[in-house]
């Protein structure tokens, strides 16, 4: 690839999946119109799930999904020292996302017992988001993370272009689609909260925003919680909605 004359070094990238759904990799796979332009921004080494060769030398690792088992904390341990930059790929990966629930629990040992019987798996007691094992260096939001925030982004990391995050609120982009606030139809919602970057897709189809993204730029967590409970929602209900992605520190 040239640009002005000049050839471009493609970054090579690799993708790597860690306890989760793959439905952030899907979310790539599934982009067939841009795809193509998509590999031709990065030389796409390792993909699973569009790709059978496998190579280990990559300039850029996504990694998704979070660290529950304790083979994984090694195999990232490894990746991070390979990469020169290392990508939370998707909530899961950015925040611990829905396994982070494992936490919730007491008993431990219960839990490992319900989910893997007598499957003789090592897992952690904790399961924990990238960053609590190694240094992040990106991180790209969202359960599954937005097709366009993952162009943009990757475009910046391969130009060297510094991206800039949506700082405000979902509510913001849910507001310039004119839709109903779901509050005045009795529903909560996240999304005077949550980080703005996926289209204010849930509550434009009538769903409550449920935090995916992770929080927005200091986002007044108290005083949301005020008017939700003056809106008749109970304390856990509330709580639900905070420790869904295990993304919001109250
Ligand atoms: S962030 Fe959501 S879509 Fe992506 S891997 Fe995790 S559970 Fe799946
Ligand atoms: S529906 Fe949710 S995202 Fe939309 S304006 Fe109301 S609180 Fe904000
Ligand atoms: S509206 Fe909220 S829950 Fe839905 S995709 Fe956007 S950030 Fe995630």
């Amino acid at each position: 690839m040239q640009y002005l004359g000049v050839e471009l070094i493609k970054p090579k990238a690799a993708f790597f999946d860690f306890s989760c759904c793959e439905g952030c990799q899907l979310q790539i796979a599934n982009n067939e119109n841009k795809l193509l332009d998509f590999i031709s921004l990065v030389e796409v080494v390792n993909f699973r799930e569009i790709l059978t060769e496998r190579n280990n030398d990559y300039d850029i690792a996504f990694i998704e999904g979070s660290i529950t088992r304790k083979d994984e904390i090694d195999r990232l341990k490894k990746i991070r020292e390979k990469a020169k930059i290392l990508v939370a790929f998707g909530t899961c990966a950015s925040f611990g996302g829905i396994n982070k629930l494992k936490n919730k629990f007491k008993d431990i040992e219960w839990v490992k017992k319900e989910v893997y019987g007598n499957c003789p798996i090592e897992t952690n007691d904790k399961v924990m988001a990238v960053n609590e094992v190694v240094k992040v260096d990106f991180y790209i939001y969202g359960c599954p993370v937005n097709k366009s925030e993952v162009e943009a982004i990757v475009q910046s990391i391969a130009l060297g272009r510094e991206f800039r995050y949506l700082k405000h609120p979902v509510c913001f982009r849910c507001k310039e689609k004119q839709n109903i606030c779901l509050y005045e139809m009795g529903k909560i919602c996240m999304g005077p909260l949550t980080r703005a970057g996926c289209g204010a897709r849930c509550p434009s189809n009538g769903n409550s925003c449920i935090g995916c993204r992770g929080p927005a730029e200091e986002p007044n967590i108290e005083f949301m919680k005020t008017i939700m409970i003056k809106n008749g929602f109970t304390e856990r209900q509330i709580r639900d909605k905070f420790e869904l992605f295990s993304a919001f520190k109250e």
